[in-house]
């Protein structure tokens, strides 16, 4: 890593842009005092990140700002832009060249960038202390300051070598993870307490699901119970029905049978009974005969009648058809020949009263037409009507007599009838005397046996009215367990069960059994079960949740709380190594200053002023530190470094009896003893050589070239044993303006312009 440039504008004096480049090794500021010079070696402190405006000779940001001059207006901000190269990666970004850059405005704000991009300070810090450059500043001894580190407290020198030696980083770590731990450690209360305060809850609702889950068990098994028993039941049903059917079938068809026997036995006694009216019936069929006889006598009375009217009718019926065909026979009906008479009367009395011979004349015609029409129509018609009239009389007979005959002919049926019955009926009552007992008999037999059958099938219909109320309450009992235990429990019919057949008690028993799982689940009360069951599953998971975020605080605690112990060690041991090198460099550099002598830094332990309370010790004892062992380390500070020096050829002890010149050989030693260890990429020393003298101020160039060979150099000096050892030399000079410039110059030229 090397120190490329530095660039200023509008910081402390520097009001224009002004650029160094550090392109040698050791580089000298050279100039009249007040020009600027130190304002560089700050813009150093400012741009590494330095937060103490003290350090930087201000009290503000706005201190640091070009404040105007007696031309120039003042700037409204101060920006400073450091250049490394960055090849070998000692700064640990991804570039060979990095820019680091602070601007400060008026308003106090600051602003940091890494090659242009905005970063926090912690990012320049934390990048700065990979490279060994820190903001304390143990490589910028400002003005005045090179006694700084002997003037320091125990602790304050510590905090400066650890700085030095690099060790800032682990510094940086531990209290990183000394914060992380307590962030972890507030973290694992909280996480402690919110258990805390769910366990009472997440107690009460495992009991519940506790609960819930015996209850589901319960059901489970009521279910198998259900099952088994639906299942036998079911057997038992079906083999009651074909045992009731098988029993009632015979007596049934027994009943058919003697019905069917007392039908027959009825008949024979009815027919008994008939025998007993008999002799009315053959009395009434033999009073029936008379009657028909007579009236058969009547009728054929009547048709011989007939018979003699037909026969005369036809004689003169076919006299008639004779006598007709002889004209003069003709006969003419009176009543015809009055109405004609009638009829001529009033015309002829017409003809009287005209006097016209035409008129008179017309009714004389019309009379004689009337004459004529009344001869010529009974010529034709007057006797064929007479013989129409004897020929329907005659079919008028013949049709009486035909009905005539058909009476006759029933009269004849009813006879034959009334005849054989007559006849079956005196035979009947000669036979049948004994069949009317045996039927008596036989219906008594009949009727004793209906009653007997009747008894047992009203006997098998209690049993059937008992069946057909188990098969109800199987029916109920299966609706109950379905809405009780949902369907599941309604499947018997696959449900496997050891032996089909078993003792009706053992079912009573098993449904008894089945009541009292009931009684228990429902005193179990399992209402809400789901939603327990759910709020425990999400209590649960939270609380497992925290436990598994405990587990991995406390885990985190444990490996944070290890690497703070690590890192403690490391530093302890980093440190007093790096203590037992400085010290090996220091006596070299001390004796090389003073001629001899002896210089060594010593780790002590710091004195302290306040005993532990016993409030602490009780803190501590709680943590398991011991009570005595914490009693003796607070008598124990923390440690500290302690510096030793004796003078060649003098009694001098400690550091309080060195002059100015000696104090300054002695912290130039020591801090050159520093740098040799670890050494930073660059020094910048202000004014350090000021106090020397010519003898002294050569070795000093000596240790400075040495130096230079660890350590890039930027020195401000006036020294010009100094200058001479620099291979580039910038001179700074202020006019009336109150503006620094900045000159790349000459050996020879700076030794003027640093007058
Ligand atoms: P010496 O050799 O005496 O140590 P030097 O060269 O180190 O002097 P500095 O102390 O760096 O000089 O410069 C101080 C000068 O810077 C003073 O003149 C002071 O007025 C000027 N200065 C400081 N702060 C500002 C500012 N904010 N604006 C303008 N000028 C400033």
């Amino acid at each position: 890593m090397y120190l490329k440039s530095l660039e200023l504008s509008g910081f402390k004096s520097f009001a224009k842009k002004s650029s160094l480049e550090f392109n040698a090794s050791i580089s000298s500021i050279v100039g009249p005092n007040g020009s600027g010079k130190s304002n560089i070696a700050e813009a150093f402190r400012f741009v590494l990140g330095e937060q103490s405006f003290k350090s930087m000779r201000g009290k503000k940001g706005e201190d640091l700002i070009f404040n105007g001059g007696k031309d120039s207006q003042r700037a409204n901000r101060a920006n400073v832009k450091v250049l490394f190269d960055n090849s070998d990666h000692t700064l640990n970004v991804d570039f060979d060249e990095v820019s680091i850059e602070r601007v400060v405005h008026r308003d106090g704000i600051n602003q940091y960038l890494i090659n242009g991009s905005e970063v926090r300070l912690r990012d320049i810090i934390e990048l700065l202390a990979g490279a060994h450059i820190g903001a304390s500043g143990h490589h910028i001894i400002s003005q005045g300051e090179a006694d700084k580190i002997l003037n320091a407290n125990l602790r304050e020198r510590r905090t400066m070598v650890e700085d030095a030696l690099g060790l800032k980083i682990y510094q940086y770590k531990k209290e990183e993870s000394e914060r992380k731990l307590e962030k972890t450690e507030e973290n694992i209360k909280s996480v402690e307490s919110l258990r805390r305060e769910i366990a009472p809850h997440l107690k009460f609702l495992k009991k519940q699901v506790e609960k819930v889950e015996k209850a589901r068990e319960m059901k489970e098994e009521l279910k198998d119970l259900y099952r088994e028993y639906f299942k036998r039941e079911d057997i038992y049903l079906k083999l009651q029905k074909e045992d009731l059917a098988a029993r009632k079938k015979g007596p049934q068809a027994e009943l058919v049978a003697l019905e069917n026997e007392l039908e027959k036995a009825k008949k024979i006694l009815a027919a008994t009974k008939e025998k007993d009216s008999r002799g009315e019936a053959i009395i009434d069929v033999e009073s029936k005969l008379k009657i028909v006889r007579s009236e058969k006598e009547v009728l054929t009375r009547e048709v011989g009648r007939i018979e003699g009217e037909i026969a005369y009718l036809e004689k003169n019926i076919k006299k008639q058809k004779e006598s007709t065909s002889q004209i003069e026979q003709k006969t003419v009906y009176l009543h015809e020949l009055e109405a004609l008479r009638k009829t001529i009367d009033q015309h002829a009395s017409e003809a009287e009263g005209k006097t016209d011979v035409a008129a008179i004349k017309s009714l004389i015609y019309k009379i004689r037409d009337l004459f004529r029409n009344f001869i010529e129509s009974n010529r034709t018609k007057k006797d064929q009507a007479a013989i129409g009239d004897l020929e329907n009389e005659l079919a008028n007979l013949n049709e009486e007599r035909k009905q005539l005959d058909q009476k006759l002919q029933k009269q004849a049926t009813e006879e034959t009838g009334l005849n054989n019955e007559y006849l079956r009926l005196k035979n009947e009552v000669e036979k049948g005397k004994d069949t009317s007992l045996e039927a008596e008999r036989k219906m008594l037999q009949v009727m004793a046996r209906q009653n007997d059958i009747r008894a047992t099938l009203n006997s098998l219909q209690v049993t059937e009215e008992r069946f057909v109320l188990e098969e109800t309450d199987f029916k109920r009992e299966l609706g109950e367990a379905g809405v009780l235990l949902g369907r599941e429990a309604t499947e018997y019919e696959s449900f496997k069960i050891g032996g089909e057949a078993s003792a009706r008690s053992e079912q009573l028993e098993r449904r008894r059994y089945i009541e009292k799982i009931k009684i228990r689940l429902e005193e179990a009360g399992t209402g809400a079960g789901e939603d327990i069951l759910k709020e425990y599953t999400e209590a649960e998971e939270r609380d497992i949740f925290l436990g598994r975020e405990l587990e991995d605080l406390d885990k985190s605690a444990v490996s944070l709380k290890e690497l703070i112990t690590d890192l403690e060690n490391r530093l302890d041991v980093e440190f007093k190594e790096g203590v037992r090198k400085i010290n090996e460099e220091f006596g070299k550099f001390f004796a090389l200053m003073f001629g001899g002598g002896k210089a060594s830094l010593e780790v002590i332990r710091e004195k302290v002023r306040r005993r532990r309370s016993d409030e602490d010790l009780d803190l501590l004892e709680a943590e398991g530190y011991s009570r005595a062992e914490s009693e003796a380390d607070s008598a124990l500070g923390d440690e500290g470094i302690d510096i030793n020096v004796s003078l060649p050829h003098k009694k001098i002890k400690g550091l309080v009896m060195l002059s100015g010149g000696e104090r300054a050989l002695t912290s130039i030693a020591l801090l050159f003893a520093i740098s040799q260890v670890n050494p930073p990429p660059f020094i910048i020393l202000d004014e350090t050589d000021a106090a020397l003298d010519e003898a002294n101020s050569r070795k000093y160039g000596d240790m400075i070239e040495n130096l230079s060979k660890f350590s890039q150099l930027i020195l401000i000096t006036h020294n010009r044993e100094t200058m001479s050892r620099a291979g580039v030399i910038y001179g700074v000079t202020m006019g009336g303006d109150g503006l620094s410039k900045l000159l790349s110059i000459q050996f020879e030229e700076a030794v003027v312009v640093a007058k």
